[in-house]
């Protein structure tokens, strides 16, 4: 295996650049999932994800379709016998890309810039999508085979929720099962320090809207004695966390699940660097990080439910006049803990906001589609010693075990619909990266070293796992 493997770095070496221009083509499509954008660029993302795909040498290249989602994209490689499956996950659709005035570049058109890839989706997730690639044409080229079945799934809905997984796991699970996920959604500790995910939060959301007149009135004629309802929203929200920006919403945290010992040991050992924290952030000067003296920050990043408000609905500065207004409206985003109900919480704040609602203005409020619960797992194993072999080989140290604040709700489903089976989540992306907001980047030379960690991965797992019977 040893031999095998120099000759498919080696492989893997010769096809990064072609990949590279592939991942740049799939990088100029605006490939947004958010309601509201043209779903045409989704498909055309799909068929290009689809071709980069046949040209690692899969087989059985296709699009996955429900009705109303973006379609997913498979491909699979199934001639290792009696060895494990292993199901590469990733996803083809991007978040908008805001306010582009913003970008130094243009975001659907990739620019190279001190040794990052910019461009929207070039870090969350298209890389990820083209790594599978890389690594099973690697082994191709070099040996004519695989050391494990391979399965891919490319996902066209994940930056909206996956609000089909449901659907889509009850049609297409079966053909997907495997023994083991790598999902290349996640990201490295830091740049050259790659890390194995083994928590994200969940996250639902709601939207309130506060009403109070048929119409806006005169503020001169009215204003003392009708109430604002742009003033009773902000009460509303101010009444959602306390001065250390907990959440102070009673009962809302109840069902977040204590740490266990081993969870509480990994933390702790993680160092935290608050100035580095700020700089990433963007935090502007004498603005202070939300610290508890009695939680780690990575408890509260990764294992602890926040609140953010993410839209807010009144009238735009421009244009006011002196009127009281009639109605506002906020949506509320919720990042759920390990052991919360998404829906639970949903009825929970949207009860709480009803009933602090101050002046009898009228509440009106919508519960999100979006509700996907935290996944957490004990990171222990040989699945997990394969990934930990092979990313300290690839970038020449052990990967750091961390959690994620964000969400990507395939997880829980296909693991457990696969009968537990264990989850790797890694991905090139870096804190650096700013995924989701202006000049999202990729750090070309970490994304190299995961293509080879993902080839060096595939015969890890070979030698670990149990062959089949
Ligand atoms: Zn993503």
């Amino acid at each position: 295996m040893r031999d095998a493997l120099s000759s498919v770095r080696a492989s893997v070496d010769a096809s990064v650049p072609g990949f590279r221009r592939r991942l740049e083509e799939l990088i100029r499509i605006p490939s947004v999932s958010a309601p509201g954008f043209d779903p045409a660029h989704v498909r055309r993302s799909a068929d290009c994800t689809a071709a980069i795909l046949d040209q690692a040498g899969l087989e059985n290249v296709r699009l996955l379709e429900i009705d109303g989602a973006h379609p997913y994209v498979a491909g699979e490689w199934l001639h290792a016998a009696a060895a494990p499956t292993v199901l590469f996950y990733a996803h083809h659709d991007v978040q908008p890309p805001g306010r582009v005035d913003r970008w130094s570049s243009d975001p659907f058109e990739p620019v190279e810039r001190g040794g990052r890839l910019y461009g929207r989706g070039s870090a969350d997730d298209k890389a990820g999508a083209v790594m599978h690639a890389v690594a099973v044409r690697g082994w191709l080229d070099a040996t004519g085979t695989l050391p494990c079945n391979v399965k891919v799934l490319i996902e066209g809905e994940e930056e909206i929720g996956s609000g089909h997984l449901h659907a889509f796991l009850e049609r297409y699970g079966r053909q997907l099962r495997a023994d083991v996920m790598v999902l290349a959604d996640a990201g490295n500790f830091a740049v050259g320090l790659p890390a194995l995910t083994y928590a994200l939060r969940g996250v639902t959301e709601i939207t309130v809207h506060v009403r109070a007149l048929r119409a806006p009135q005169h503020s001169g004629v009215f204003g003392g004695i009708l109430p604002d309802p742009v003033q009773a929203l902000a009460k509303m929200l101010a009444t959602l966390t306390d001065d250390a920006g907990n959440i102070a919403v009673p009962t809302l945290t109840d069902d977040v699940r204590a740490l266990t010992a081993a969870e509480r040991e990994r933390l702790d050992r993680l160092p935290f660097d608050d100035a580095a924290w700020a700089q990433v952030a963007g935090l502007l000067d004498g603005v202070r990080l939300l610290r508890d003296p009695g939680q780690s920050p990575w408890e509260r990043v990764w294992m602890r439910p926040t609140i953010a408000v993410i839209g807010l609905d009144a009238h735009p500065i421009q244009g006011s006049s002196n009127q009281i207004l009639a109605e506002a409206a906020a949506r509320v985003s919720l990042r759920l803990a390990p052991g919360q109900d998404p829906l639970r919480c949903q009825r929970v704040l949207a009860d709480h906001l009803r009933r602090i609602a101050p002046w009898g203005v009228q509440v009106e409020i919508e519960l999100g589609r979006e509700a996907a619960p935290a996944w957490i797992c004990e990171p222990t194993g040989p699945a997990f010693e394969a990934a930990e072999a092979a990313l300290a080989e690839a970038f020449g140290y052990p990967p750091v075990y961390m959690g994620v604040g964000g969400s990507i709700p395939f997880v829980g489903p296909f693991a457990s619909a696969f009968g537990g089976v264990p989850a790797l989540l890694t991905g090139p992306a870096d804190p650096s990266s700013r995924i989701h907001s202006e000049d999202e980047s990729l750090h070309l030379e970490d994304w190299r070293r995961h293509c080879h960690a993902e080839a060096i991965l595939l015969a890890e797992l070979a030698a670990r796992l149990p062959a089949r019977p």
